[in-house]
């Protein structure tokens, strides 16, 4: 059977690529999201995968970029539907947030196909996702530094816990943040139409970063294995998995230097940063309030007071 997203369209054994259209830019051209159907010569589970759902998060480009060429449809059981950029206004400026509506995507599913511009391209690719049995929506910490892990923003009392929990295992970079998500994520209102859905964040980087991309490659691969994609065995490896977050703030303004690393454990009353003056005079340190690990830091120096600096994972367990 003939499987479409857009204008892409492949029968068994094929792939294609296209465009799906949602609207018009400003010059009346037609907006297409970047789209790809695998679909495979035996039959099985469909995966949606989607990146770029902030303009600014390149790994996952990455990932789809290097995953796509590799996959050969006469290998796979089942069907994989990527659109390859979801915030396609973002993408074009680089920047975050869709610059049409000034709105962050994730906070915007299962969005309104007529509403404002992010609702739009959210109501579209929450379409596309809903066809499927498994989603992957490829995301990183921004332009900060951040650990690679995989986000389970369904909420623990949710019907879909554990299977979201067994997709982030498979996916499997390591480290994983279970804490239910903001209203209009993705991962929330996904499950809650019954498919089990994670965000790999791949890092945080300004462009590229390799050692993210190769990690979301081999999470994606490990996906389509265990979840028989793909013939091969996919054993599930324990993963670090905290339960909360605490983010900390620049008590006064100045020069942030860092006093832990990503991935270092952390004690309560440990410093994790301290602000200086142009001049290296101490302005202040600030110690963690609880134990944990040191999970995501802004990357420029300078801050104000107020001003984000790093973020703990606490609660921290294996699984
Ligand atoms: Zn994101």
């Amino acid at each position: 059977m003939t499987t479409t997203l857009g204008t892409a369209s492949a029968g068994p054994g094929e792939i294609d690529t296209g465009r799906l259209e949602v609207g018009e830019t400003r010059d009346g051209s037609p907006v297409g999201l970047p789209v790809a159907v695998v679909n495979g010569s035996d039959s099985g589970k469909t995966l949606y995968m989607q990146a770029a759902s902030d303009g600014d998060e390149l790994n996952g480009v990455g990932v789809i970029q290097r995953v796509v060429p590799q996959l050969d449809p006469a290998e796979i059981s089942g069907t994989i539907l990527i659109v390859g950029i979801v915030n396609y206004h973002a993408f074009q400026v680089a920047e975050h947030r869709n610059p049409i509506d000034d709105t962050k995507m994730n906070r915007a599913y299962p969005g309104n196909e007529s509403g404002t511009s992010t609702e739009r391209i959210a109501a579209a690719t929450f379409d596309a996702a809903t066809r499927a049995d498994l989603i992957l929506d490829l995301h990183q910490g921004s332009t900060s530094r951040m650990l690679d892990e995989v986000r389970v923003r369904c909420g623990k009392r949710h019907r879909l816990h554990d299977q979201c929990l067994e997709l982030a295992k498979a996916f499997g970079c390591g480290y994983v943040l279970d804490q239910k998500g903001p209203d209009g994520q993705l991962a929330r209102a996904a499950p809650d139409d019954g498919i089990p859905t994670v965000d790999p964040e791949l890092g945080g980087a300004v462009g590229w970063d390799e050692t993210s991309i190769r990690t979301g490659v081999e999470g994606v691969w490990n996906v389509l294995r265990y979840y028989n994609f793909l013939e091969g065995d996919q054993p599930l490896e324990t993963q670090t998995r905290a339960r909360g977050f605490e983010q900390y703030g620049a008590p006064e303004g100045g020069l942030v230097t860092l006093r832990k690393e990503l991935g270092d454990r952390v004690q309560p009353g440990e410093p994790l940063f301290e602000v200086t003056t142009p001049f290296g005079e101490r302005k202040a340190e600030v110690t963690a309030d609880s134990d944990g690990i040191f999970w995501r830091a802004r990357r420029l120096p300078q801050v104000a007071t107020g001003e984000y600096v790093c973020s703990v994972g606490t609660d921290v367990g294996e699984y």
